[in-house]
């Protein structure tokens, strides 16, 4: 059984929610004695458009219902672009057997004017603020990042609130409004702050860590991604509130334009961000200059904020921003569809923070309901974002190593194979040269008709080989041989035929003469010189005879020869120690005497002449 005291209250406080009914022919008044958590009073206040801004508190008060308000309706309140001021207004009664304190919140830290007054039962202004974002911070009753108003409501008593929303120029936001106890602020701020801190302590290691990659690196695209993360971190904490209430809070006109100038600015850092990271100006070049002159209009869009205009700045900047975002997202999934890995990476990044916005936007509007989910999308969508696109950097850096990597690879091996083809070139040329060196010794040797050693080794070799002799005191035998009449045979069968004998007199000298000391010389004309490798005269005479009998045996015609064939006369000179013998041009003119010899006695002979004896 319920006790006496707390069944008339009970009564009390249902008897005052029906005459609350009555009274008011739009909305009722809100029981606020017992409430706990949060009450979004979106769809609980009365609206009255004041379009020629020329209501003051106390015409409301006084005119009461007689004036044209209406029910709100909507989950959040939403004024979009109107050159109006707005009043809004609300009914609380607290039914419990207590003085309790409310909180009012709106929302919306970037509202422009807001003027909230407290009215008791007696018409009478109990607590009035004029505050908002174009106001100094500390006009604010409770330093938070929104306008927080306490309504105090003593036990049994109602209290109504009128708020007049009024800005610069006529651009609204969505303003969501809270009514909470002390208990639910408290849990709420705390909520809201914890989710805050770690999302922009997020954002800031993102950024640090990045910013230290660069510095490391010197990665061009780490740069400009700290730069797109910073701008955007600048604008979110411009956005939320906290720019003003911890930045710049004496600052409310810098603080208003710090807003859209820093939506151009990022959506311009987006840009070039987006145009490094996807290497566009490398795979598409067109679309690099289509994006800059988009975010260069998203930029230009944010100025007119510089002289306080900003509902032109939105009216062109959400355009351009909406290009600017099809935009990149057509070019990034074109170059994924071409199996670009970024692009892909890029586009789930986007995906996740277009997820996020959408969400927000679907509460906004009303379509979603307002829950942890929905009110932090943007945040989770854009830190999962900004954590992607950092993975999808490292993974960039890393294939630009790989790619390094391979390119030293390559250009090393290039250098290897190239020294090797240069190295075999060299030696190529190299025994080209030998050889050609050798053919050259060998033709500066050798007499070009005959292929027999040429005069000038006749010098050398026969000088050597005297030395040698005179050294070892072995015997050394030389012998010249000349052709006979062979002026006779040139002018009977002309000089080409004279040609072919010498080549014929040469080929039987070589078959004759083959042992490793044997030298064969052609010394001028038809004159031949011959190093035997014999130790006698005997010996040395035997071989020249067999070489003229075979000579002779050859019977090449010579009609106009005594012997009427080809035939050669020989003078043969031995030495040993060779003391006598002077030098080879000596030894030249004994054998060459002697061959003379040979041709005064009827030629087709051999005469010798010995040195031998002197040993
Ligand atoms: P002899 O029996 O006294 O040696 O008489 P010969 O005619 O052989 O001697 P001579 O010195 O009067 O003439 C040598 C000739 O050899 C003169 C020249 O026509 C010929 N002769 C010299 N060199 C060459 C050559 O390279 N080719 C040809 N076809 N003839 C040559
Ligand atoms: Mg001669
Ligand atoms: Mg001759």
């Amino acid at each position: 059984m319920p006790s006496l005291p707390v069944t008339v209250l009970g009564f009390a406080r249902w008897l005052l929610a029906l005459l609350c009914l009555v009274s008011v022919n739009v909305q009722a008044a809100i029981e606020v004695g017992t409430l706990s958590g949060e009450l979004n009073l979106g769809p609980h206040v009365e609206l009255l458009e004041d379009v020629a801004r020329e209501y003051g508190i106390e015409q409301l008060v006084s005119r009461g219902d007689a004036l044209a308000w209406q029910a709100s309706r909507q989950e959040t309140l939403n004024f979009s672009f109107s050159s109006s001021a707005w009043w809004l207004r609300l009914r609380v009664v607290n039914g419990s057997s207590d003085e309790v304190r409310r909180l009012l919140e709106l929302a919306m830290p970037l509202h422009d004017y807001l003027d909230a007054y407290v009215i008791d039962e007696q018409g009478e202004v109990v607590s009035q603020w004029r505050t908002g974002n174009r106001r100094d911070f500390d006009s604010r009753p409770i330093a938070h990042r929104t306008f927080v108003m306490p309504v105090h409501i003593p036990a049994g008593e109602s209290r109504e609130v009128f708020l007049r929303l009024d800005t610069h120029d006529g651009l609204y936001d969505a303003t969501p409004l809270y009514l909470m106890s002390d208990a639910g602020f408290l849990a709420k701020a705390q909520r809201e702050l914890m989710a805050f801190s770690l999302y922009f302590g997020a954002l800031l290691a993102l950024l640090i860590y990045n910013l230290l990659l660069y510095v490391s690196t010197r990665e061009r695209s780490l740069l400009l991604y700290v730069a797109y993360l910073g701008s955007f971190f600048v604008l979110m904490f411009a956005a939320r509130g906290f720019a003003f209430q911890y930045w710049w809070p004496t600052l409310p006109m810098f603080n208003n334009q710090m807003v859209p100038i820093n939506i151009g600015i990022f959506a311009f850092m987006l840009a070039v961000f987006s145009n490094s990271f996807l290497s566009l100006s490398h795979h598409a070049p067109w679309s690099t200059r289509v994006l800059f002159a988009v975010a260069g209009l998203c930029l230009l869009s944010s100025l007119p904020a510089l002289l306080g205009h900003y509902a032109p700045v939105f009216r062109l900047m959400i355009p351009a921003a909406i290009v600017l975002s099809c935009l990149l997202l057509g070019v990034a999934f074109w170059r994924s569809l071409r199996g670009d890995t970024l692009a892909r990476i890029y586009l789930v990044a986007w995906g996740v923070l277009l997820v996020g916005v959408a969400l927000y936007f679907l509460r906004v509007a009303g379509i979603l309901p307002y829950n942890i989910v929905t009110e932090y999308a943007v945040q989770v969508g854009s830190g999962i974002e900004f954590l992607l696109l950092s993975l999808g950097l490292a993974w960039k850096i890393n294939q630009f190593k790989n790619e390094k990597l391979a390119a030293e690879r390559a250009t090393i091996e290039l250098q290897r194979s190239l020294n090797q083809r240069l190295e075999d070139q060299v030696q190529q040329r190299t025994r080209e040269l030998e050889r050609a060196n050798r053919q050259l010794t060998i033709l500066a040797r050798t007499d070009p008709l005959t292929g027999l050693l040429n005069r000038r080794q006749f010098h050398e070799l026969v000088d050597q080989e005297l030395q040698r002799r005179r050294r070892s005191g072995q015997p050394l035998l030389f012998a010249v041989m000349d052709i006979d009449d062979f002026k006779l045979y040139n002018d009977t069968y002309g000089h080409q035929a004279g040609d072919e004998v010498l080549m014929r007199v040469a080929t039987l000298l070589l078959d004759h003469f083959r042992r490793a000391g044997d030298r064969l010389f052609r010394l001028g004309g038809e004159e031949f010189g011959l190093l035997l490798e014999v130790d006698s005269l005997q010996a040395g005479k035997q071989l020249l005879e067999r070489y003229r009998e075979a000579l002779q045996g050859l019977a090449i015609p010579h009609e106009a020869s005594r012997h009427g064939v080809i035939t050669a006369s020989f003078g043969l000179v031995a030495c040993q120690g060779c003391e006598a013998v002077r030098d080879v041009q000596a030894l030249y003119h004994l054998a060459d005497k002697a061959m003379y010899e040979a041709k005064a006695s009827d030629r087709n002979r051999v005469v010798t002449c010995s040195l031998l004896s002197e040993t």
